[in-house]
This record gives C-alpha cells, structure tokens and sequence, in this order.
C-alpha cells in the first residue's frame, strides 16, 4: 500500500477529488476522493461484516492493536506532527503537543480503561419476588460508530473519539473534515500495519454530504463541530432514531477576581486564546476582569503579547502562532473584529488579516468591549482575546452566564475556596480554577458541553459507554416449575399475593 505522501506526489486527481491545502501557504498538497452515499453505504457493510470478530477479539485483542497503535505514533511522531501541521498550518508545538501528545495518550488510555469502565455489573434488587436470580448489567458494543470530525485537531478529536468506539469492540468509520483528510488517512494506515483487520477501521473522505451520508448508516454517530451542523446532524438523525453525542461551539469565557495571581492569569489568557491559532473549541474567547485590576492585567497581556511570532511553522521553535486552518474562518475573524471596532472597541495588538498568501490573522488584543459586540457573544474561533472590565464577581458570574453556550471556563484567584465557589457558578461543562483547557488531558474526566455546546460526553465512563446498548440481563437459577402468579388466576392466590406485597413492601412504620 502506497503511503500518503507517495499518494500525493503522484496526485491521480479526478475532477470530482476534493484539493486539500497547506493552509499557511495556500499550497494545494493532496487530493482526496469526494465519497458519495453509494460508496458510504458500500463501507457500511465492510465495517458491520467486520464488526463481530473484532468484538470477538475481547478487550484484551484489541487492547494489543491499540497499544501497537500507540508504539507506532511515537516512532512516527516526526511524520504524524508533519502531516498535522501540513494540512492546519499549526505551529509546530500544538500539533505535538494537542494532537500527536493527545494521541498516544489516548490510544494507552482506553485499552487500560475499556475493560474496567465496560464490566459487567451485577445489580442488585429490592424486588422482593426476584430473589435467588442474577442480575447483570452489562455494556454490548452497539455495532457500527460514524465520527465526523472537524478541521482544528484533525488527530486529537476524530480519533480522541474513534478509539475508544473500537476499544468498545465497534467498527468505526471516520469522516474527517473535507479541509483535513489527510491525518485520518496516515493514521489509518498506521492502525492496519498494527493489526487492525480490514474494515473495522474506515476513513470517508467526503464533504458535508458524505457526513449526511453516513447518519444514515451508522447505529451511532459522534460529531464535533459547530452547533448548526449539530443540530442537522442531530435531525437526520431522528429519522432513523439513531444515538448521537455532540460536542460542539463554545464561547469560553475567563473571570479574573480582584485577588488573581495577574501574572499567572495574564500568560493564560493569552496562551490560551491563541494557542492553534485560536482554533480549539475550548480556547478562552472572552475575559471579564474586575475593576481594582483591571488595568494592571491588561498591561501583563500586553507584556506577553510582546514578541509573539506569527509566522508559517518550518519546525520546533519556529514560531509562536500558527495560520488558520479553515479559509471562511479568517472571515469571521474579521467581522467579528471590525464589528467590535465600529462599535467602540479598541484594538491594543493585532486587528488585521495577516498579509502573507495563505489564511493569515494577526494575534489580536481588545479592549472596551461589550456584550452589544459578536466578539463576546459569538464563538469567533480564532486569535482575538477580547477583555471587559466588570464592576465584582457577581458581573463576572452574571457576564459569563450571559451566552448561549456553555463549553468550558475558567476562573483566577488566589483564594481557591472562593474561586470554587465561583467555578461552580458558572453554566459549563468544565471549569478550571486558576488554570485553564488542562482538564481536557485528564482523560478520566468526563468533558462535555451545557446548553448550545452539545449533548453527551467524552472522556471517563461515559466516554465509552456511550458506543454501547446497555443490556439488562436476568438468570433464573433456582425456581419452581410453575410460578404462584400465572394462570389461571385464583382468588385466594391473589389475595394471598395482595397480602405478601403488602407485607414485603408495606411495613414500614408512617411518619
Ligand atoms: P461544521 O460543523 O460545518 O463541520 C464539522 C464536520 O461536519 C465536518 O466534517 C463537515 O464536513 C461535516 N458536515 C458538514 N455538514 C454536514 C451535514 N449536513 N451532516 C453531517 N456532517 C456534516 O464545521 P465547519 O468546519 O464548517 O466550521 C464552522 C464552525 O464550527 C467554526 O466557525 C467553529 O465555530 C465551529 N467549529 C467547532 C469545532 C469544535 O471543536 N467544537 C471544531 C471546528 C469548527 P466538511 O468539512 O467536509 O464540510
């Protein structure tokens, strides 16, 4: 089998292919087929065909292919960081540390885990009449899992949810974003020379059709994107009653209190607002801060802000801050930024397209923002950091509450009883306390989205369980030949019934 690279040098393009870009150069660097439904629904029965035996194969078959998954990312670490970067125009540093580092964290994780979080339960039953027989609670792998995934961590989300489907015992198939195939691709390749069988991982490339495609073939479909994608995803897939899990948009929002450590709240805000160019679902989007500091914590974010380098990453070191990776994305940037302008909002760095080919926008800092303006309200996705100053904490609680999603969060200060106090305010799925984003690494966490920001979770138990029926199993072992309460019905034996029900659950003393 040809690799990836040896694929795209020699670029057997057809006119229905889809040109993926390096988006830090505009290059065009690989062609990828556009599937159409047919041929979804052609791997649909390659990926059912291949299911049983891969669940056949216990968790601790799997387990090894996993785990040799998990060899390979780190022999091909160069490789793997390289295709990243090529196709998101990252820096160096966040394909390494977010996607490559997230994935072999991952690929180790459920196979350890799958065993302990899918066991059977024995379950036990205060239904009097049911006693002497076994009661069990067990996790059946639900068949064949659709992942559509989206373009910002073309390793770290598709496959962060992938692997634990397969460590289920499911087959998968991947549709990756039609401006990232090519990652899925690679790591494919890697998953079949580790001994996944054929077909039990597939990859459809494909633009948005192709993901409407796969709803319909799948017993479960994991998305990641935008809430409005969410949501015809969820549609579609009501007509066939299919499961969904959602992780979608956020407008994470950071509270620094009066008594924050500014040093150590400033290098967050700006670390993680741009961190991937801004890109992450979970990056902060927007800072409240209280008067008293205000001004001295704008002044520290200036101060990191200094020097920071934007520039096509060439390798470690290089630069600071990556391109975006999706074209229309430098769009809403920009809007989002000239809207914030035109409404009296200042621009202390950055606040402009950057002025190289590719899809550039400069690291932006603004001030005097308000939630009359689409940088504090919509998720704009990118490298802005927006900060507004705010009278106490309750405006902060009061502000951050303010939107429709409720991804992530993080609050900053010293008194970490009264930052929990805070961080427990918020309406998030996740918040960090004098950190920010690090609790997405602790993969025993479940991390999922409140309101607008999805439905369902990964990570932890529910991380995996989700990709599974939950199947209720009762073993009669000692019984009669033939129960008191079947037919024919007697009326001394039902009032003999009546009596022992009453007995059984009745006796307790009233109040
Ligand atoms: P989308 O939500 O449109 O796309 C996500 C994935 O869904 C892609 O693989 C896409 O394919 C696929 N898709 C598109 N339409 C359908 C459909 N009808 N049925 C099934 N699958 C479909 O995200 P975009 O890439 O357009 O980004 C738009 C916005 O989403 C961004 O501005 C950002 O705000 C947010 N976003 C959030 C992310 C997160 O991590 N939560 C990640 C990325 C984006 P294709 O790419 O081929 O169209």
């Amino acid at each position: 089998m040809a690799t990836i690279e040896e694929q795209a040098a020699r670029d057997t393009t057809s006119s229905t292919d889809i040109p993926v870009e390096n988006p830090a150069t505009g290059e065009v660097i690989a062609h990828v087929p556009d599937l159409g439904a047919e041929e979804i629904a052609a791997m649909a029965v390659k990926g059912r065909a291949a299911q049983p035996a891969w669940e056949a194969m216990g968790f601790e078959g799997r387990g090894r292919v996993l785990l040799n998954m998990q060899k390979w990312l780190t022999d091909n670490a160069e490789r793997v960081i390289r295709v990243v970067m090529s196709e998101t125009g990252k820096a160096y540093e966040d394909a390494q540390m977010a996607d490559w580092g997230y994935g072999i964290s991952a690929f180790g994780f459920w196979p350890k885990h799958a065993p302990e979080y899918l066991a059977d339960e024995n379950v036990k039953t205060a239904a009097k009449l049911l006693a002497g027989k076994k009661l069990i609670l067990r996790y059946k792998p639900l068949g064949l899992i659709g992942v559509i995934g989206p373009w910002n961590y073309p390793l770290a989300n598709s496959f962060g949810d992938a692997v634990p489907a397969l460590a289920a015992g499911n087959s998968v198939i991947l549709k990756p974003s039609e401006i990232t195939p090519l990652t899925s691709q690679l790591l494919l390749e890697g998953l079949l020379e580790c001994g996944v069988p054929e077909g039990v991982f597939q990859v459809a490339t494909g633009r948005g059709g192709a993901g409407a495609a796969l709803v319909d073939e799948v017993d479960m479909i994991m998305f990641t994107g935008s809430t409005a994608t969410g949501k015809k995803v969820m549609a579609k897939a009501a007509e066939t009653l299919t499961p969904v899990s959602l992780e979608l948009g956020g407008k994470d929002p950071m509270i620094v209190m009066a008594d924050a450590d500014l040093d150590r709240a400033a290098s967050h805000a700006v670390y993680y607002s741009m961190f991937n160019g801004g890109q992450t679902c979970i990056s902060v989007e927007r800072v409240y801060v209280e008067e008293p500091v205000y001004d001295e914590f704008v002044a520290k974010v200036m101060e990191n802000m200094k020097g920071l380098r934007n520039e096509v990453s060439t390798g470690p070191g290089a630069t600071d801050v990556g391109s975006m990776t999706f074209p229309p994305q430098v769009d809403i940037v920009e809007r989002h930024v000239e809207d914030a302008k035109a409404k009296g909002a200042k621009v202390l760095a950055g606040g402009k397209r950057g002025d190289k080919a590719g899809y550039w926008y400069e690291p932006t800092v603004l001030v005097d923002v308000d939630h009359s303006m689409e940088c504090m309200t919509q998720e704009t996705f990118g490298p802005t950091l927006p900060i507004m100053k705010v009278a106490d904490t309750e405006e902060a609680i009061r502000m951050a509450n303010d939107s429709p999603y409720g991804l992530a969060a993080s609050v900053f200060s010293k008194d970490v009883v009264r930052g929990e106090a805070v961080a427990r305010r918020i309406d998030a799925g996740a918040v960090c306390v004098n950190d920010a984003l690090m609790n997405y690494m602790a993969l025993e966490l479940p991390m999922g989205g409140a309101k607008a920001s999805g439905l369902g979770s990964r990570h932890g138990a529910g991380g995996i369980r989700k990709y599974c029926q939950q199947q209720a199993l009762l073993v009669s072992r000692l019984h009669m030949k033939h129960e008191v309460h079947m037919y024919p019905y007697k009326k001394g034996t039902t009032k003999l019934l009546q009596r022992v029900f009453a007995r059984l659950n009745g006796r307790r003393k009233s109040a």
